[in-house]
C-alpha cells in the first residue's frame, strides 16, 4: 500500500502508555474537523526513549503529549520551551517543526479551564489544600498561583518533594501564602475552598480514603485528578457529606483541547471530544 505523505502523525508517549484515552479524543477531533492526521499510542522503555525523540522529524511525527513517567526527562531534547513549561519544570505537549522541538505545558491550562468555564470556581482569594508535589501537582500549582488564591497548602508523603516545590512556588509567586502540611490534618481543609487530590492514590480498588471523612465539610470543592475509577473513594465520601466535588476528567479534556490547538492552531471541537472520552472511560 502507498504511504500517505501528507497524513500526520501525533501521539502519547509514556511508560506504560497503552490504556491512554488521548487517542480517542484526539482521532475524534480530526475526523470531525477532516485533518488528515492520526493519533498513535508511542509505549517507549527508558532505553528506547532518546532513539524515539531524536527520529521524530524523520518518523513524520508533528506532535507529542507526554505521560508518566517522561514529562521532566523530554525536556532536555527540546529546543524551545514555552515559559509555563519552564515555569513548572515539566512538558506534556511537544510539537514538531522542522529540525525543532518546542514544550509545553497544557496541563495548568487543562486544570484552570475546567475549574473557570465549566465549574464556575474562581481561585482568586480561596483558600486551597493540596495532596501530592509530583508533575501533575507542580502544574496545578502554578495554574493557581497565577489566579492569586489566598493561600495553597501543600502535603506529600515524600516531605522533600513537598518542599522543593513550596521552594520554587515562594520564588516565582512572592506575594502568595504557601504553607507545607506535615499531614493531612495539617492540610486545613476546614476552612478551605478547594481540595485537590494530585497523587494516584484512588485509581486502584485497594487504596484507602486518602481523606478522613471527619475533615471533609459541604462548603468544599473536592477535585481528584484521578478519573478512572471515574468516582474515587475520596469523591464518595464528598458526596455523602455534600460537598461539591469533580473527577480528573474535564482536565484531560481542556488539557487536551489545548495541545490541540497548538499543534493544529484550530479550535478544538470540545463536545466531540469530551463525548469520544465518555465513550472511552465506560470501556476501561
Ligand atoms: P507523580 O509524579 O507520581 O506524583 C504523585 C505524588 O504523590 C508523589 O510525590 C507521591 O509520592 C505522592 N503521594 C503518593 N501517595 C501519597 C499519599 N498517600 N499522600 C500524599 N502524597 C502521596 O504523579 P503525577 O504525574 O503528578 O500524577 C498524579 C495523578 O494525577 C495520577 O493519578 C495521574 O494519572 C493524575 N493526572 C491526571 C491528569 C488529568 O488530566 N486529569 C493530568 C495529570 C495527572 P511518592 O513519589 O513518594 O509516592
Amino acid at each position: 500500500m502507498k504511504k500517505d505523505n501528507s497524513r500526520k502523525i501525533y501521539g502519547v508517549i509514556g511508560f506504560p502508555a497503552k490504556h491512554s484515552l488521548s487517542p480517542l479524543m484526539h482521532n475524534a477531533a480530526f475526523h470531525a474537523l477532516k485533518i488528515n492526521a492520526e493519533y498513535k499510542i508511542f509505549e517507549k522503555t527508558p532505553e528506547e526513549l532518546a532513539v524515539f525523540l531524536n527520529s521524530l522529524t524523520q518518523e513524520g511525527i508533528a506532535g507529542l503529549n507526554v505521560t508518566v513517567p517522561y514529562k521532566e526527562k523530554v525536556i532536555s531534547f527540546l529546543t524551545k520551551l514555552s515559559r509555563e513549561a519552564k515555569l513548572i519544570g515539566a512538558v506534556n505537549t511537544i510539537k514538531v517543526s522542522g529540525a525543532k522541538l518546542e514544550g509545553f505545558n497544557t496541563d495548568a491550562e487543562g486544570i484552570l479551564a475546567h475549574l473557570k468555564k465549566e465549574l464556575k470556581f474562581n481561585p482568586k482569594n480561596k483558600k486551597i489544600a493540596l495532596i501530592g508535589a509530583g508533575g501533575a501537582a507542580k502544574a496545578v500549582c502554578v495554574a493557581l498561583a497565577k489566579e492569586k488564591p489566598k493561600s495553597i497548602t501543600l502535603y506529600d508523603i515524600d516531605r522533600i518533594k513537598a518542599e522543593s516545590l513550596l521552594c520554587q512556588l515562594k520564588e516565582n509567586f512572592a506575594k502568595i501564602d504557601f504553607n507545607l502540611a506535615d499531614t493531612i490534618e495539617g492540610l486545613a481543609i476546614s476552612s478551605a475552598d478547594l481540595l485537590i487530590n494530585a497523587t494516584p492514590i484512588g485509581m486502584k480498588e485497594e487504596d484507602p480514603l486518602l481523606v478522613p471523612e471527619g475533615l471533609l465539610q459541604r462548603n468544599l470543592l473536592v477535585y481528584d485528578l484521578v478519573y478512572n475509577p471515574d468516582k474515587t473513594k475520596l469523591l464518595q465520601a464528598a458526596e455523602r457529606i455534600g460537598a461539591k466535588f469533580t473527577n480528573g476528567l474535564g482536565m484531560l479534556l481542556y488539557q487536551g483541547a489545548a495541545s490541540f490547538k497548538i499543534w493544529t492552531a484550530k479550535k478544538a471541537p470540545l463536545k466531540i471530544m469530551r463525548d469520544a472520552l465518555e465513550e472511552g472511560v465506560k470501556k476501561l
